[in-house]
Protein backbone atom coordinates (compact mmCIF):
# COMPACT_ATOMS: atom_id res chain seq x y z
CA UNK A 1 0.00 0.00 0.00
CA UNK A 2 1.21 3.39 -0.87
CA UNK A 3 0.91 6.47 1.47
CA UNK A 4 -1.31 9.33 0.35
CA UNK A 5 0.59 12.15 0.64
CA UNK A 6 1.81 14.57 -2.17
CA UNK A 7 4.67 13.42 -4.17
CA UNK A 8 6.52 17.40 -4.59
CA UNK A 9 9.53 16.83 -6.27
CA UNK A 10 12.92 18.08 -3.90
CA UNK A 11 13.78 20.85 -6.45
CA UNK A 12 16.45 23.72 -6.22
CA UNK A 13 14.47 26.28 -7.31
CA UNK A 14 12.23 25.82 -4.27
CA UNK A 15 14.85 26.82 -2.20
CA UNK A 16 15.59 29.82 -3.85
CA UNK A 17 11.44 30.45 -3.81
CA UNK A 18 11.14 29.58 -0.17
CA UNK A 19 14.27 31.90 0.90
CA UNK A 20 12.51 35.01 -1.19
CA UNK A 21 9.18 34.23 0.39
CA UNK A 22 10.24 34.23 4.05
CA UNK A 23 13.31 35.64 4.28
CA UNK A 24 13.14 38.39 1.16
CA UNK A 25 14.80 41.26 3.26
CA UNK A 26 17.73 38.80 4.17
CA UNK A 27 21.02 40.01 3.41
CA UNK A 28 23.78 38.80 1.25
CA UNK A 29 27.25 40.40 1.31
CA UNK A 30 30.04 39.69 -0.71
CA UNK A 31 33.29 40.91 -1.34
CA UNK A 32 33.38 41.98 -4.99
CA UNK A 33 36.57 41.37 -7.63
CA UNK A 34 36.02 45.19 -7.81
CA UNK A 35 37.18 45.84 -4.54
CA UNK A 36 33.48 46.69 -2.83
CA UNK A 37 31.09 45.31 -0.63
CA UNK A 38 27.96 44.67 -2.46
CA UNK A 39 24.86 44.19 -1.02
CA UNK A 40 21.67 42.18 -1.92
CA UNK A 41 18.75 40.58 -0.31
CA UNK A 42 17.35 37.11 -0.75
CA UNK A 43 14.37 38.36 -2.56
CA UNK A 44 17.10 40.01 -5.26
CA UNK A 45 18.50 36.91 -5.67
CA UNK A 46 15.82 35.29 -6.38
CA UNK A 47 14.87 37.74 -8.98
CA UNK A 48 18.27 37.79 -10.83
CA UNK A 49 18.34 34.24 -10.62
CA UNK A 50 14.98 34.51 -12.47
CA UNK A 51 16.87 36.98 -15.02
CA UNK A 52 19.65 34.14 -15.50
CA UNK A 53 16.82 31.42 -16.28
CA UNK A 54 15.20 33.44 -18.98
CA UNK A 55 18.69 34.98 -20.54
CA UNK A 56 19.54 30.97 -20.45
CA UNK A 57 16.25 30.30 -22.83
CA UNK A 58 17.28 33.31 -24.76
CA UNK A 59 20.58 31.97 -25.65
CA UNK A 60 18.40 28.73 -26.51
CA UNK A 61 20.57 26.40 -24.36
CA UNK A 62 18.49 23.27 -23.65
CA UNK A 63 17.50 21.57 -20.33
CA UNK A 64 20.60 19.74 -19.48
CA UNK A 65 22.94 21.45 -21.08
CA UNK A 66 26.27 22.26 -18.90
CA UNK A 67 26.42 25.80 -18.00
CA UNK A 68 30.36 26.62 -16.48
CA UNK A 69 31.47 29.10 -14.14
CA UNK A 70 35.19 30.09 -13.27
CA UNK A 71 34.41 32.58 -10.23
CA UNK A 72 35.21 33.17 -6.49
CA UNK A 73 32.26 32.98 -3.65
CA UNK A 74 29.80 35.95 -4.54
CA UNK A 75 26.14 36.81 -5.51
CA UNK A 76 26.80 36.92 -8.90
CA UNK A 77 27.36 33.15 -8.59
CA UNK A 78 24.65 32.36 -6.19
CA UNK A 79 22.47 34.03 -8.63
CA UNK A 80 24.24 31.22 -11.51
CA UNK A 81 23.67 28.22 -8.57
CA UNK A 82 19.54 29.07 -8.66
CA UNK A 83 18.75 30.18 -12.42
CA UNK A 84 21.63 27.70 -14.07
CA UNK A 85 19.90 24.07 -12.02
CA UNK A 86 16.51 25.73 -11.04
CA UNK A 87 15.80 25.83 -15.22
CA UNK A 88 16.88 22.62 -15.47
CA UNK A 89 20.05 22.98 -16.82
CA UNK A 90 23.30 21.86 -15.19
CA UNK A 91 25.70 24.37 -13.59
CA UNK A 92 29.79 23.13 -13.55
CA UNK A 93 31.48 25.17 -11.13
CA UNK A 94 35.57 24.79 -12.63
CA UNK A 95 38.36 25.05 -9.98
CA UNK A 96 40.54 28.04 -11.76
CA UNK A 97 43.39 26.91 -9.98
CA UNK A 98 43.61 24.31 -12.33
CA UNK A 99 46.40 24.55 -14.85
CA UNK A 100 44.46 26.45 -18.28
CA UNK A 101 45.07 22.89 -20.09
CA UNK A 102 43.56 20.64 -17.61
CA UNK A 103 40.23 23.72 -17.33
CA UNK A 104 40.06 23.11 -20.70
CA UNK A 105 40.04 19.51 -20.72
CA UNK A 106 37.39 19.83 -18.03
CA UNK A 107 34.65 22.42 -20.20
CA UNK A 108 35.36 19.70 -23.28
CA UNK A 109 34.47 16.43 -20.87
CA UNK A 110 31.70 18.05 -19.55
CA UNK A 111 30.77 19.64 -23.28
CA UNK A 112 29.86 23.11 -21.28
CA UNK A 113 28.09 25.17 -23.60
CA UNK A 114 28.57 28.59 -22.08
CA UNK A 115 31.25 29.92 -19.45
CA UNK A 116 30.66 32.83 -16.99
CA UNK A 117 34.05 34.72 -15.21
CA UNK A 118 34.71 36.37 -13.19
CA UNK A 119 37.18 39.02 -14.74
CA UNK A 120 40.38 37.56 -12.38
CA UNK A 121 40.43 34.29 -15.20
CA UNK A 122 40.25 36.79 -18.33
CA UNK A 123 43.56 35.65 -18.73
CA UNK A 124 42.63 32.02 -18.31
CA UNK A 125 39.60 32.54 -20.81
CA UNK A 126 41.86 34.24 -23.12
CA UNK A 127 44.13 31.22 -23.11
CA UNK A 128 42.03 28.66 -23.62
CA UNK A 129 38.92 29.95 -25.59
CA UNK A 130 40.23 28.81 -28.92
CA UNK A 131 40.30 25.14 -27.15
CA UNK A 132 36.91 24.77 -25.95
CA UNK A 133 35.11 23.26 -28.63
CA UNK A 134 31.84 23.30 -27.09
CA UNK A 135 31.31 26.80 -25.36
CA UNK A 136 29.30 28.96 -27.47
CA UNK A 137 28.82 32.02 -25.07
CA UNK A 138 31.77 33.74 -22.48
CA UNK A 139 30.02 35.76 -20.07
CA UNK A 140 32.20 38.35 -17.80
CA UNK A 141 30.33 38.60 -14.61
CA UNK A 142 30.83 42.42 -14.64
CA UNK A 143 29.16 45.24 -15.46
CA UNK A 144 28.97 46.35 -19.03
CA UNK A 145 31.42 49.23 -18.86
CA UNK A 146 34.26 46.94 -16.89
CA UNK A 147 34.19 44.77 -19.89
CA UNK A 148 37.17 45.17 -21.37
CA UNK A 149 37.29 46.47 -25.11
CA UNK A 150 39.90 44.14 -26.18
CA UNK A 151 39.53 41.50 -24.51
CA UNK A 152 40.42 39.19 -27.28
CA UNK A 153 37.48 36.60 -26.54
CA UNK A 154 35.15 37.02 -29.60
CA UNK A 155 31.11 37.79 -28.43
CA UNK A 156 32.06 38.21 -25.11
CA UNK A 157 28.82 39.50 -23.11
CA UNK A 158 28.87 41.26 -19.84
CA UNK A 159 26.28 39.30 -17.24
CA UNK A 160 24.98 42.71 -16.21
CA UNK A 161 23.91 43.74 -19.61
CA UNK A 162 22.68 40.07 -20.55
CA UNK A 163 20.46 39.46 -17.38
CA UNK A 164 19.49 42.79 -17.06
CA UNK A 165 16.94 43.05 -20.15
CA UNK A 166 15.39 39.77 -19.03
CA UNK A 167 12.05 39.79 -17.19
CA UNK A 168 12.28 38.79 -13.08
CA UNK A 169 9.16 36.42 -13.10
CA UNK A 170 9.89 33.06 -14.49
CA UNK A 171 8.24 29.91 -13.97
CA UNK A 172 10.31 27.11 -12.69
CA UNK A 173 10.19 24.15 -14.54
CA UNK A 174 8.54 20.90 -12.40
CA UNK A 175 11.50 18.48 -12.90
CA UNK A 176 12.20 14.97 -12.19
CA UNK A 177 13.95 15.60 -8.93
CA UNK A 178 16.49 12.83 -9.76
CA UNK A 179 17.26 15.28 -12.74
CA UNK A 180 21.07 16.28 -12.90
CA UNK A 181 21.61 19.82 -11.03
CA UNK A 182 25.25 20.71 -10.99
CA UNK A 183 28.39 18.54 -11.23
CA UNK A 184 31.86 18.97 -9.75
CA UNK A 185 35.19 17.47 -10.88
CA UNK A 186 37.67 15.81 -8.60
CA UNK A 187 40.59 17.10 -7.89
CA UNK A 188 42.67 14.35 -9.38
CA UNK A 189 46.42 14.33 -8.48
CA UNK A 190 46.32 11.36 -10.69
CA UNK A 191 44.89 10.58 -14.01
CA UNK A 192 42.02 12.53 -15.81
CA UNK A 193 39.81 14.83 -13.36
CA UNK A 194 36.42 12.74 -13.15
CA UNK A 195 32.89 14.60 -12.51
CA UNK A 196 30.36 14.03 -9.54
CA UNK A 197 27.04 14.93 -11.09
CA UNK A 198 24.74 15.80 -8.51
CA UNK A 199 20.94 15.72 -8.83
CA UNK A 200 18.18 18.42 -7.52
CA UNK A 201 17.10 15.53 -4.96
CA UNK A 202 20.45 14.90 -3.73
CA UNK A 203 21.05 18.80 -3.41
CA UNK A 204 18.26 19.21 -1.32
CA UNK A 205 18.58 16.05 1.01
CA UNK A 206 22.26 17.63 1.83
CA UNK A 207 21.11 20.88 2.32
CA UNK A 208 18.48 19.18 5.16
CA UNK A 209 21.20 17.56 6.61
CA UNK A 210 23.78 20.19 6.02
CA UNK A 211 22.03 22.55 8.34
CA UNK A 212 20.88 20.73 11.02
CA UNK A 213 22.11 21.53 14.77
CA UNK A 214 24.99 18.68 14.94
CA UNK A 215 25.73 19.76 11.27
CA UNK A 216 26.35 23.20 10.42
CA UNK A 217 23.83 24.21 12.76
CA UNK A 218 22.11 26.89 10.53
CA UNK A 219 19.38 29.00 10.93
CA UNK A 220 17.28 32.55 10.51
CA UNK A 221 19.20 34.03 13.10
CA UNK A 222 22.74 32.46 11.77
CA UNK A 223 25.54 34.85 9.38
CA UNK A 224 27.55 32.03 7.69
CA UNK A 225 30.87 33.61 6.03
CA UNK A 226 31.76 30.21 3.12
CA UNK A 227 35.42 30.55 2.66
CA UNK A 228 35.19 27.07 0.99
CA UNK A 229 35.12 28.48 -2.79
CA UNK A 230 31.75 27.96 -4.48
CA UNK A 231 33.98 25.92 -7.00
CA UNK A 232 34.74 23.28 -5.06
CA UNK A 233 31.96 21.09 -3.73
CA UNK A 234 29.32 23.57 -4.47
CA UNK A 235 31.13 25.53 -1.75
CA UNK A 236 30.03 22.45 1.12
CA UNK A 237 26.51 23.34 -0.11
CA UNK A 238 26.14 26.07 2.17
CA UNK A 239 24.11 28.34 -1.24
CA UNK A 240 21.44 25.60 -0.91
CA UNK A 241 21.81 25.30 3.24
CA UNK A 242 21.16 29.27 3.35
CA UNK A 243 18.54 28.95 1.33
CA UNK A 244 16.58 26.62 3.44
CA UNK A 245 17.23 27.99 6.64
CA UNK A 246 17.19 31.89 5.43
CA UNK A 247 20.51 32.53 6.82
CA UNK A 248 22.83 35.84 6.25
CA UNK A 249 25.38 34.77 3.48
CA UNK A 250 28.71 36.83 3.17
CA UNK A 251 30.84 36.15 0.42
CA UNK A 252 34.49 36.51 0.98
CA UNK A 253 35.18 37.04 -3.28
CA UNK A 254 38.78 36.50 -3.80
CA UNK A 255 40.59 37.54 -0.64
CA UNK A 256 41.47 34.76 1.61
CA UNK A 257 44.07 36.35 3.61
CA UNK A 258 43.82 36.60 7.16
CA UNK A 259 43.26 40.29 7.30
CA UNK A 260 40.05 40.24 4.66
CA UNK A 261 38.29 37.62 6.72
CA UNK A 262 39.08 39.18 9.80
CA UNK A 263 37.67 42.29 8.56
CA UNK A 264 34.75 40.66 6.76
CA UNK A 265 33.83 38.76 9.86
CA UNK A 266 33.79 41.84 11.93
CA UNK A 267 32.32 44.16 10.18
CA UNK A 268 29.30 41.52 9.20
CA UNK A 269 28.95 39.92 12.51
CA UNK A 270 29.69 36.15 11.07
CA UNK A 271 28.57 33.48 13.43
CA UNK A 272 29.57 30.76 11.75
CA UNK A 273 32.94 30.38 9.18
CA UNK A 274 33.69 27.28 6.56
CA UNK A 275 37.16 26.38 5.40
CA UNK A 276 40.09 24.51 5.07
CA UNK A 277 42.65 24.63 7.67
CA UNK A 278 44.97 26.42 5.10
CA UNK A 279 42.98 29.41 5.43
CA UNK A 280 42.22 29.36 9.20
CA UNK A 281 45.94 29.23 9.79
CA UNK A 282 46.43 32.38 7.71
CA UNK A 283 43.44 33.59 9.32
CA UNK A 284 44.87 32.46 12.97
CA UNK A 285 48.30 33.95 12.27
CA UNK A 286 47.14 37.17 11.17
CA UNK A 287 45.08 37.69 14.67
CA UNK A 288 48.05 36.35 16.85
CA UNK A 289 50.31 39.36 14.80
CA UNK A 290 48.12 41.72 15.54
CA UNK A 291 46.64 41.05 18.68
CA UNK A 292 43.23 40.84 17.42
CA UNK A 293 39.99 38.79 18.45
CA UNK A 294 36.96 37.39 16.96
CA UNK A 295 33.71 39.45 18.30
CA UNK A 296 30.86 37.33 17.03
CA UNK A 297 32.38 34.54 15.65
CA UNK A 298 30.90 31.22 17.82
CA UNK A 299 31.66 28.43 16.02
CA UNK A 300 33.88 27.18 12.39
CA UNK A 301 33.48 24.21 10.24
CA UNK A 302 36.96 22.79 9.70
CA UNK A 303 37.49 20.30 6.67
CA UNK A 304 38.83 19.22 3.06
CA UNK A 305 41.94 18.11 5.21
CA UNK A 306 42.78 17.07 9.18
CA UNK A 307 42.48 19.79 11.25
CA UNK A 308 45.77 19.98 12.84
CA UNK A 309 45.15 19.73 16.84
CA UNK A 310 47.47 22.70 17.42
CA UNK A 311 44.59 24.81 15.47
CA UNK A 312 41.64 23.30 17.21
CA UNK A 313 43.27 24.23 20.60
CA UNK A 314 43.90 28.18 19.09
CA UNK A 315 40.23 28.01 18.16
CA UNK A 316 38.84 26.74 21.12
CA UNK A 317 41.07 27.76 24.42
CA UNK A 318 42.40 31.25 23.12
CA UNK A 319 39.50 32.48 21.41
CA UNK A 320 36.33 30.50 22.77
CA UNK A 321 35.22 29.58 18.96
CA UNK A 322 33.80 26.23 18.80
CA UNK A 323 35.63 23.94 16.22
CA UNK A 324 33.44 22.00 14.30
CA UNK A 325 35.70 19.58 12.12
CA UNK A 326 34.10 18.07 8.80
CA UNK A 327 34.74 14.88 6.54
CA UNK A 328 33.97 14.58 3.39
CA UNK A 329 34.24 14.35 -0.38
CA UNK A 330 33.51 15.54 -4.27
CA UNK A 331 31.58 12.18 -4.40
CA UNK A 332 29.80 12.69 -1.52
CA UNK A 333 28.31 16.20 -1.85
CA UNK A 334 30.55 16.19 0.09
CA UNK A 335 29.18 15.88 3.59
CA UNK A 336 29.83 12.70 5.14
CA UNK A 337 30.86 13.48 9.25
CA UNK A 338 30.63 16.28 11.64
CA UNK A 339 32.49 16.35 15.07
CA UNK A 340 30.02 17.72 17.99
CA UNK A 341 29.69 16.22 21.52
CA UNK A 342 27.24 14.05 23.09
CA UNK A 343 25.99 15.10 26.16
CA UNK A 344 27.57 12.26 27.56
CA UNK A 345 31.14 14.57 27.07
CA UNK A 346 29.91 17.54 28.65
CA UNK A 347 31.20 17.06 31.89
CA UNK A 348 34.67 15.76 30.41
CA UNK A 349 37.61 17.64 30.43
CA UNK A 350 38.58 20.23 28.47
CA UNK A 351 41.66 18.17 26.86
CA UNK A 352 39.20 15.28 26.78
CA UNK A 353 36.67 17.23 24.90
CA UNK A 354 39.37 18.21 22.41
CA UNK A 355 40.46 14.77 21.92
CA UNK A 356 36.65 13.95 21.05
CA UNK A 357 36.88 17.01 19.05
CA UNK A 358 39.70 15.97 16.87
CA UNK A 359 37.87 12.84 15.31
CA UNK A 360 36.47 13.75 11.87
CA UNK A 361 32.89 13.01 13.70
CA UNK A 362 29.35 10.58 13.37
CA UNK A 363 27.85 9.75 10.38
CA UNK A 364 24.87 13.03 9.32
CA UNK A 365 21.92 11.33 9.19
CA UNK A 366 21.87 10.17 5.80
CA UNK A 367 25.47 9.02 5.58
CA UNK A 368 26.08 4.93 5.95
CA UNK A 369 29.33 4.30 6.78
CA UNK A 370 31.72 1.14 7.74
CA UNK A 371 35.34 0.06 8.12
CA UNK A 372 36.57 -3.10 6.10
CA UNK A 373 40.16 -5.25 6.02
CA UNK A 374 41.86 -6.08 2.65
CA UNK A 375 39.28 -8.36 2.65
CA UNK A 376 36.28 -6.82 2.17
CA UNK A 377 35.42 -8.17 6.06
CA UNK A 378 33.79 -5.11 8.09
CA UNK A 379 36.16 -4.33 11.19
CA UNK A 380 34.88 -3.53 14.68
CA UNK A 381 33.65 -0.15 15.82
CA UNK A 382 36.63 0.39 18.92
CA UNK A 383 38.35 3.33 18.21
CA UNK A 384 41.32 1.11 17.15
CA UNK A 385 41.07 -1.13 14.23
CA UNK A 386 41.24 0.59 10.98
CA UNK A 387 40.32 -0.19 8.01
CA UNK A 388 39.03 1.37 4.74
CA UNK A 389 36.41 3.69 4.82
CA UNK A 390 32.94 2.61 2.48
CA UNK A 391 29.96 4.87 2.18
CA UNK A 392 26.80 5.08 1.00
CA UNK A 393 23.71 7.08 1.28
CA UNK A 394 21.23 9.57 -1.16
CA UNK A 395 23.66 12.03 -1.87
CA UNK A 396 26.67 9.69 -2.50
CA UNK A 397 27.87 8.99 -5.92
CA UNK A 398 26.30 6.35 -7.72
CA UNK A 399 28.79 6.62 -11.18
CA UNK A 400 30.87 8.76 -12.47
CA UNK A 401 29.96 11.32 -15.47
CA UNK A 402 30.92 9.29 -18.67
CA UNK A 403 32.24 6.56 -17.26
CA UNK A 404 30.65 3.14 -16.97
CA UNK A 405 32.53 0.99 -14.84
CA UNK A 406 30.52 1.25 -11.52
CA UNK A 407 33.23 2.87 -8.35
CA UNK A 408 31.02 1.25 -5.83
CA UNK A 409 32.08 -2.55 -4.07
CA UNK A 410 28.79 -4.06 -3.19
CA UNK A 411 26.77 -0.72 -3.31
CA UNK A 412 29.21 0.98 -1.20
CA UNK A 413 31.43 3.88 -2.16
CA UNK A 414 35.28 2.84 -1.23
CA UNK A 415 36.30 6.60 0.01
CA UNK A 416 40.14 5.97 -0.10
CA UNK A 417 40.39 6.94 3.09
CA UNK A 418 41.66 4.61 5.75
CA UNK A 419 39.68 5.24 9.27
CA UNK A 420 38.76 3.66 12.83
CA UNK A 421 35.29 4.35 13.69
CA UNK A 422 34.90 4.20 18.17
CA UNK A 423 31.85 2.46 19.77
CA UNK A 424 30.22 6.06 19.76
CA UNK A 425 30.22 6.22 16.23
CA UNK A 426 32.79 8.77 15.65
CA UNK A 427 35.30 8.05 12.96
CA UNK A 428 38.85 8.98 12.72
CA UNK A 429 40.67 9.05 9.25
CA UNK A 430 43.77 7.45 10.06
CA UNK A 431 45.27 8.51 6.70
CA UNK A 432 44.43 8.31 2.47
CA UNK A 433 45.15 4.87 1.53
CA UNK A 434 48.09 5.69 -0.59
CA UNK A 435 49.53 8.45 2.01
CA UNK A 436 49.70 5.35 5.13
CA UNK A 437 53.28 4.59 5.38
CA UNK A 438 53.86 1.00 5.94
CA UNK A 439 56.75 0.15 7.96
CA UNK A 440 57.71 -3.44 9.17
CA UNK A 441 53.74 -4.82 8.70
CA UNK A 442 52.58 -1.67 10.52
CA UNK A 443 50.62 1.43 9.34
CA UNK A 444 52.11 4.38 10.18
CA UNK A 445 49.64 7.41 10.38
CA UNK A 446 51.04 10.22 7.71
CA UNK A 447 48.20 12.58 9.27
CA UNK A 448 49.88 11.65 12.97
CA UNK A 449 53.33 12.13 12.35
CA UNK A 450 52.46 15.96 10.58
CA UNK A 451 50.37 16.42 13.35
CA UNK A 452 53.56 16.47 16.01
CA UNK A 453 55.51 18.66 13.95
CA UNK A 454 52.53 21.27 13.23
CA UNK A 455 52.47 21.63 17.07
CA UNK A 456 56.25 22.87 16.86
CA UNK A 457 55.76 26.41 16.99
CA UNK A 458 58.73 27.32 14.21
CA UNK A 459 56.52 24.75 11.50
CA UNK A 460 54.43 26.65 9.38
CA UNK A 461 53.82 23.42 7.29
CA UNK A 462 54.62 19.87 7.66
CA UNK A 463 54.43 16.32 5.29
CA UNK A 464 54.94 13.01 6.04
CA UNK A 465 55.93 10.74 3.40
CA UNK A 466 57.28 6.92 3.36
CA UNK A 467 60.64 6.37 1.91
CA UNK A 468 61.64 3.14 0.41
CA UNK A 469 63.57 0.98 2.77
CA UNK A 470 66.10 -2.28 2.49
CA UNK A 471 64.20 -3.68 6.21
CA UNK A 472 61.18 -2.07 6.71
CA UNK A 473 59.66 -1.23 3.57
CA UNK A 474 59.08 2.33 4.20
CA UNK A 475 60.27 4.61 6.66
CA UNK A 476 58.44 8.08 7.08
CA UNK A 477 59.92 11.40 6.72
CA UNK A 478 58.70 14.49 7.23
CA UNK A 479 59.43 17.80 5.17
CA UNK A 480 59.07 20.66 6.73
CA UNK A 481 58.47 24.41 5.96
CA UNK A 482 59.43 26.86 8.48
CA UNK A 483 57.72 30.07 10.06
CA UNK A 484 59.59 32.87 8.23
CA UNK A 485 62.29 33.91 10.74
CA UNK A 486 61.91 30.34 12.45
CA UNK A 487 64.68 28.23 13.52
CA UNK A 488 64.65 25.01 14.51
CA UNK A 489 67.58 21.91 13.94
CA UNK A 490 67.17 18.12 12.58
CA UNK A 491 67.75 16.96 15.90
CA UNK A 492 65.54 19.09 17.92
CA UNK A 493 62.50 18.48 15.81
CA UNK A 494 63.19 14.68 16.16
CA UNK A 495 63.23 14.80 20.05
CA UNK A 496 59.88 17.08 19.81
CA UNK A 497 58.21 13.73 18.83
CA UNK A 498 59.39 12.21 22.34
CA UNK A 499 56.59 11.19 23.92
CA UNK A 500 54.03 12.08 21.45
CA UNK A 501 53.98 8.94 19.20
CA UNK A 502 56.09 5.52 19.80
CA UNK A 503 59.55 5.18 18.88
CA UNK A 504 59.18 3.01 15.86
CA UNK A 505 56.25 5.44 14.30
CA UNK A 506 58.92 8.52 14.76
CA UNK A 507 60.20 10.10 11.53
CA UNK A 508 64.20 8.79 9.91
CA UNK A 509 64.67 12.23 8.81
CA UNK A 510 63.66 15.88 8.75
CA UNK A 511 64.22 17.53 5.22
CA UNK A 512 63.61 21.35 4.93
CA UNK A 513 61.89 22.90 2.20
CA UNK A 514 61.19 27.03 1.48
CA UNK A 515 57.31 25.73 1.01
CA UNK A 516 55.06 22.61 0.35
CA UNK A 517 53.68 22.51 -2.88
CA UNK A 518 49.64 22.38 -2.44
CA UNK A 519 47.37 21.29 -5.31
CA UNK A 520 44.09 23.18 -7.07
CA UNK A 521 42.27 22.86 -3.96
CA UNK A 522 44.48 24.13 -0.97
CA UNK A 523 45.79 20.09 -0.58
CA UNK A 524 48.92 19.42 0.12
CA UNK A 525 50.68 17.68 -2.99
CA UNK A 526 52.57 14.56 -1.81
CA UNK A 527 52.83 13.44 -5.19
CA UNK A 528 55.05 16.20 -6.50
CA UNK A 529 56.68 16.31 -2.81
CA UNK A 530 57.79 12.54 -3.77
CA UNK A 531 58.85 13.89 -7.60
CA UNK A 532 60.73 16.46 -5.89
CA UNK A 533 62.58 14.46 -3.15
CA UNK A 534 63.15 11.11 -5.94
CA UNK A 535 67.04 11.43 -5.60
CA UNK A 536 66.58 11.43 -1.55
CA UNK A 537 67.99 8.69 0.24
CA UNK A 538 67.01 7.60 4.55
CA UNK A 539 70.00 8.16 6.54
CA UNK A 540 69.39 4.40 7.50
P1 LIG B 1 37.85 16.38 -2.12
O1 LIG B 1 37.01 15.46 -2.91
O2 LIG B 1 38.82 17.17 -2.94
O3 LIG B 1 37.01 17.24 -1.24
O4 LIG B 1 38.78 15.50 -1.17
C1 LIG B 1 38.20 14.57 -0.28
C2 LIG B 1 39.28 13.99 0.60
O5 LIG B 1 39.82 15.00 1.45
C3 LIG B 1 38.77 12.94 1.55
O6 LIG B 1 38.64 11.68 0.94
C4 LIG B 1 39.85 12.97 2.61
O7 LIG B 1 40.99 12.23 2.22
C5 LIG B 1 40.23 14.42 2.68
N1 LIG B 1 39.51 15.04 3.79
C6 LIG B 1 38.39 15.77 3.75
N2 LIG B 1 38.05 16.21 4.99
C7 LIG B 1 38.99 15.74 5.83
C8 LIG B 1 39.22 15.83 7.25
N3 LIG B 1 38.43 16.53 8.04
N4 LIG B 1 40.29 15.18 7.75
C9 LIG B 1 41.13 14.48 6.96
N5 LIG B 1 40.98 14.37 5.63
C10 LIG B 1 39.92 14.99 5.07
Amino acid sequence: MLGLMQNHPLLISSLIEHAARHHGDGQIVSRRVEGDIHRCTWADSARRSKQVANALDALGIAAGSRVGTLAWNGYRHQELYFGVSGSGRVLHTINPRLLPEQIAWIANHAEDEAICFDLTFLPIVKGIHGHCKTVKHWIALCDADKLPADSGVPGLLSYESWIGAQPTEYAWPRLDENAASSMCYTSGTTGNPKAALYSHRSSVLHAFAGSLPDAMNLSASSVILPVVPMFHVNAWGIPYAAALTGCKLVYPGAAMDGKSIHELMESEGVTMAAGVPTVWQMLLNHLSQNKLKFSTLKSTIIGGAACPPAMLNTFENDYGVEVRHAWGMTEMSPLGTVCTLKEKHRSMPEADKNKVRLKQGRAVFGVDMKIVDDQGQERPWDGKSYGDLLVRGPWIIDHYFKIDASPLQDGWFPTGDVATIDPDGYMQITDRSKDVVKSGGEWISSIDIENVAMAHPAVAMAACIGMPHPKWDERPIVVVALKPGAQVGRDELLAFYQGKVAKWQTPDDVVFVESIPLGATGKMLKTKLREQLKDYKLPT
